[in-house]
């Protein structure tokens, strides 16, 4: 069994307790990490705040480079990381091995876009004065993550973060704190200078939102999670006028037209469904399928569903693992009793796995009142609707009726098509025809309950500088 540390101010440090990380696939403790508490927190805001002036000073080629750095790290021990991720988290080697990879990725984009910060000037009205704009960093942020991305989630934060020139104070998830720790060991040999980056390991998240939320230094605090969590720090944020990005909870509708590619849409619909076994705030959770294509459809999405391995994610061969704990289990498996109970139909073989493994599940039947529709189920269990001869229009107006507002997806070859259902669909993302969702450059976000705050792309690195407005006389 290994031993995690916190990393505060370039330093490694202990805490009085320890936590323990289990793996999900075995119930087996795998490590113990340091329960940091308030007073460690505001030690890694000391540090921060004492680095931030060195950083933010830095030469935007300098930081590009220790920023590359890191990434080429994370991208070389992809591998040994992928093993430690899956250690904590559950999901398949080579997914997780993916998500390093991916996460370096981002390290790497927003390493080039530290040379792109660029301020403006505007037209004056007057001859005598002139009008700049100086982008700044924001300052400390500190950045709260989920573990269901325990890497890119980090990786996506970070980069914009410190291109823009901020320093960090990082809370990984209680669940996933490893691939934290190993994002860290990367950064530190890569030369950041001690306090530009900082980790809190802590199972007292609360404790650590109530420190950075108090501490006046935190300029801004940048979330990943769920929606109730995301409500509390918005409230919370308000005492000190604190800028937020909140990246929270998904709904995800995906339109198959009757003009679409069906075999390809099926193919799409089971990569983005059964990932990292449903538990992604993109997942398709409603599935809306033309009627004169639903059967070829689920026909397809049933053989892809059941040619799926499900066991622990570090056997070969295995390419769905366990979820996350007993209580996701236990949401998945009542979100399919209840469309069950209310006359959906189960169009896979169930076959129920031991431990916290769940089977890939496709429903049908299913109307849009069912619990699956309404909640995140964060499992993989692809619920299928139909819709008729209606207009778009109304299938995009069921699409959209979800407090929810992140991502959604569209399978049609016509255009005209896509550019209306795009513009009338309510969703932060909208990915056509199987194009991915979450590459470096394009601004990842949500609108409505999904939060605000975009990541990835020149967007995202604006959401960590201030723009100073001077307006100068010239005397
Ligand atoms: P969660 O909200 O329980 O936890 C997320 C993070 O918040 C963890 O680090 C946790 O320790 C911390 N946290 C928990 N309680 C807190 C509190 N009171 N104050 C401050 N921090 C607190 O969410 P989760 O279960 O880890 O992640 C799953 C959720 O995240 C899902 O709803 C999913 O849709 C969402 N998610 C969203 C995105 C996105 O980009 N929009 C990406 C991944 C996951």
């Amino acid at each position: 069994m290994k031993t995690g540390q916190a990393l505060v101010g370039g330093r490694w440090r202990d805490a009085a307790e320890r936590f323990a990380v289990t793996d999900p696939a075995t119930g087996e403790t795998v490590a113990e990490v340091a329960d940091c508490d308030g007073k460690l927190t505001t030690e890694a805001v000391d540090a921060a705040a004492s680095a931030l002036p060195g950083w933010r000073a830095m030469p935007a080629h300098q930081r590009a480079a220790i920023m590359r750095r890191a990434a080429e790290l994370l991208t070389d021990r992809a591998e040994a990381i992928g093993a430690v991720m899956t250690a904590e988290q559950g999901k398949p080697l080579a997914e997780a091995t993916g998500e390093v990879v991916a996460g370096a990725d981002h390290l790497l984009w927003s390493a080039e876009e530290t040379r792109r910060v660029y301020g403006e000037t505007i037209p004056s009205t007057s001859t005598d004065t002139r009008i700049w704009l100086l982008p700044e960093p924001v300052g400390v942020v500190a950045a709260i993550t989920p573990w269901n991305f325990p890497v890119s989630m980090i990786t996506r934060k970070l980069g914009p973060a410190l291109a823009a020139g901020c320093t960090v104070v990082l809370k990984p998830s209680e669940l996933t704190p490893l691939s934290a720790i190993a994002v860290a060991e990367c950064l530190t040999e890569a030369g950041f200078p001690p306090g530009v980056f900082n980790l809190v390991t802590t199972s007292r998240p609360q404790e650590f939102a109530e420190t950075v939320m108090a501490d006046s230094r935190v300029r801004k605090v940048s979330f990943t999670g769920s929606t109730a969590v995301g409500r509390q720090l918005i409230r919370q944020s308000a005492d000190d006028v604190k800028r937020l990005s909140v990246e929270l909870g998904g709904h995800a509708p995906v339109l198959v037209f009757p003009d679409a590619d069906v075999t390809a849409a099926a193919a799409g619909v089971a990569r983005a469904k059964f990932m990292n076994a449903g538990q992604a705030c993109t997942s398709p959770n409603r599935i809306y399928v033309h009627e004169s294509v639903a059967a070829e459809f689920t026909d397809e999405l049933v053989r892809l569903a059941e040619a799926i391995t499900v066991g622990n994610g570090m056997d070969p061969g295995v390419t769905m693992g366990p979820l996350i704990d007993d209580r996701a289990l236990a949401k998945v498996r009542r979100h399919v009793e209840d469309a069950l109970t209310h006359g959906a139909r189960l169009a896979t073989t169930r076959r129920e796995g031991t431990g916290r493994l769940h089977p890939p599940t496709v429903l049908t039947g299913v109307t849009d009142d069912m619990l699956v529709c309404r909640q995140e189920t964060f499992g993989p269990v692809a619920p299928i609707l139909t819709f008729g001869a209606a207009e778009d229009a109304d299938v995009v107006a069921r699409a959209n009726a979800t407090p929810y507002g992140l991502a959604a997806y569209l399978w049609t070859r016509d255009l005209g098509r896509v550019v209306r259902v795009c513009e009338e669909l309510q969703f932060g993302i909208v990915s056509v025809n199987g194009a991915p969702l979450a590459p470096p450059q394009g601004p990842f976000g949500g609108v409505k309950g999904s939060g605000y705050g975009r990541e990835g792309g020149r967007h995202g690195v604006e959401d960590f500088v201030e723009y100073k407005y001077v307006n100068v006389g010239l005397g």
